[in-house]
C-alpha cells in the first residue's frame, strides 16, 4: 500500500489558439486582434461506463 499521489501539471490543455492570427495565448481573447480563441484540443465528453 505505497500509493503515492501524482499531481496532474496540464498547463498544456490551458493554451489557446485565435483562429484568427493562428496564435497561441492563454488568454481567452487573443491579445493581437481581439478574437475569442479556441481551444485546440476540444475537451471531450467522459463517458463513465459501469460495468455491472
Ligand atoms: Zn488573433
Amino acid at each position: 500500500m505505497g500509493e503515492e499521489l501524482q499531481e496532474e501539471d496540464g498547463p498544456r490543455e490551458l493554451m489557446r489558439k485565435c483562429p484568427k492570427c493562428q496564435r497561441y495565448t492563454f488568454s481567452e481573447i487573443c491579445p493581437v486582434c481581439g478574437e475569442k480563441t479556441k481551444s485546440p484540443h476540444p475537451p471531450r465528453y467522459v463517458q463513465i461506463r459501469k460495468f455491472c
